[in-house]
């Protein structure tokens, strides 16, 4: 605040109007914490370049500059109006503004165009933002379905900010989401992605998914996991209800999640749908590796990078295996616990149990049986490696690879502790490989 105040010193000396707008106007009504601070001023872009020597012009032709103030920079924009965005995503021409009003038409939400003074924090309504903060609305300034015919990404925007803020969307604004989510596939890909995101981790992701849900804009992003809808589950293992009501459990209960957790949580059963059969009870045979193929296509259509989805992928696949984890011998185990994804599968976990209002047992058990090896057990020393092979005349090859896996398995097991046994059981499997 103290670099915003400072540049907007410059702005007023110089003879320009200036004010807080936008995000940082409408948290501070609401007591949350400030994420970034936007200014708007009538001096056009050449003025603000003039006035701060070394600012970052990038978006200089249409009306923002970031001014480096006190280590940091601060957006400042000019005001401007936007007209004729012919594609729904970019408006085809802007126009430096003198009136504030004509800027703050432009902009989204009424909670989203409130102005303040950057010195005495006196806020200026022009569009009814305080009303609507007041009665926690998010409604579109001026005709809604014409905002979102100009920007189709302000569809998902509404549903960002009335889940984050538990805020509802006043009903023209809503009415209209309805009738243009359709509309939602000509946005670039990764704005979508960026948003979808924005809603799994910063807050509010059941509401946002609800949200979604209710618009329509769901089924026309994500069809694999509006899918979930009525598929029913065996009542024993998911009082809930069925898979959609189970994953929105999951979703309630993120905590600051990182992406790749909040994915998992979201298509950890998005397997279920098209596996789901009615034998002896309801079963889903096999919907983990279902699940992690949909998960696969669904993040790449998504264009997210390749490391989260290999990431969220092995979770949705392993998801399941913390039933198996009691009979598990140890090197399946210690195989199984130290894989570098383990801590994030066991929250996963942790959530999926509680959606389904299950005891944590699982869970804690494969913390208490992992905590009990020691730290160089999980991962010892080989005795023996492809060189000992080597000398004992094998050659590199498919069996090569498999016998050393066994001689770890072996040594994790506990049954091979020693060099000399290590030699003996590889001269004893590379002979009975070969024959
Ligand atoms: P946050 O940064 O917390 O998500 P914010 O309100 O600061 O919320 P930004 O995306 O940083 O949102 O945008 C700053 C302001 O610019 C918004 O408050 C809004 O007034 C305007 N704005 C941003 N994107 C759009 C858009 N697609 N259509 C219309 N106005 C927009
Ligand atoms: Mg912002």
């Amino acid at each position: 605040m103290d670099a915003a105040r400072a540049i907007a010193r410059v702005l007023r000396g110089a003879g320009h109007e200036v004010w807080l707008v936008g995000g940082c106007v409408r948290d501070q009504f609401l007591g949350r914490r400030l994420s970034d601070i936007d200014l708007t001023t009538s001096a056009t872009p050449v003025e603000l370049l003039r006035l701060f020597p070394g600012s970052d012009s990038v978006g200089a032709h249409f009306g923002v500059v970031l001014v480096n103030q006190g280590g940091g920079s601060i957006e400042v924009a000019t005001y401007r109006s936007e007209s004729s965005y012919a594609d729904g995503r970019h408006p085809g021409k802007v126009r430096f503004e003198t009136d504030v009003r004509r800027d703050l038409a432009r902009r989204d939400f009424t909670i989203n165009a409130l102005l303040a003074d950057p010195f005495t924090g006196e806020v200026v309504d022009y569009v009814g933002g305080r009303a609507d903060l007041d009665a926690r609305l998010i409604r579109a300034i001026g005709e809604p379905a014409e905002r979102f015919a100009e920007d189709h990404l302000r569809l998902l925007r509404a549903v960002r900010f009335a889940a984050r803020l538990g805020f509802e969307i006043e009903p023209a604004t809503l009415a209209a989401i309805q009738r243009l989510a359709p509309e939602i596939v000509r946005i670039s890909t990764e704005r979508v992605r960026d948003e979808l995101t924005r809603m799994l981790t910063e807050g509010g992701a059941r509401r946002a998914f609800e949200l979604l849900d209710a618009t329509g804009l769901l089924a026309v992003l994500l069809p694999e996991v509006h899918s979930m809808h009525g598929i029913e589950q065996p009542a024993n293992f998911h009082p809930e209800g069925d898979v959609w009501v189970h994953t929105l459990g999951l979703l309630e209960r993120l905590e600051q999640p990182s992406v790749v957790l909040a994915l998992a949580a979201l298509l950890h059963d998005v397997g279920k749908p098209p596996t789901q059969t009615f034998e002896d009870r309801i079963r889903f045979s096999g919907h983990e590796e279902v699940g992690a193929r949909l998960t696969r296509e669904i993040l790449t259509r998504l264009k997210y990078p390749n490391d989260v989805i290999d990431e969220v992928a092995a979770l949705v696949r392993q998801h399941m295996m913390f039933k198996d984890a009691p009979q598990m011998g140890e090197s399946r185990f210690r195989r199984f616990v130290r894989q570098p994804g383990l801590e994030t599968l066991l929250d996963l976990h942790r959530l999926d149990l509680l959606a389904a209002d299950r005891p944590l047992d699982s869970h804690e058990f494969v913390r208490r049986r992992r905590d009990a090896i020691p730290p160089e057990q999980l991962r010892p020393a080989p005795l023996a490696t492809g060189d000992d092979l080597i000398a004992l005349g094998a050659r590199p090859g498919p069996r090569f690879g498999a016998i050393l896996h066994q001689l770890e398995d072996e040594q994790l097991e506990g049954r091979i502790v020693t060099r000399a046994e290590a030699l003996e059981f590889l001269k004893r499997a590379w002979a009975q490989s070969s024959t």
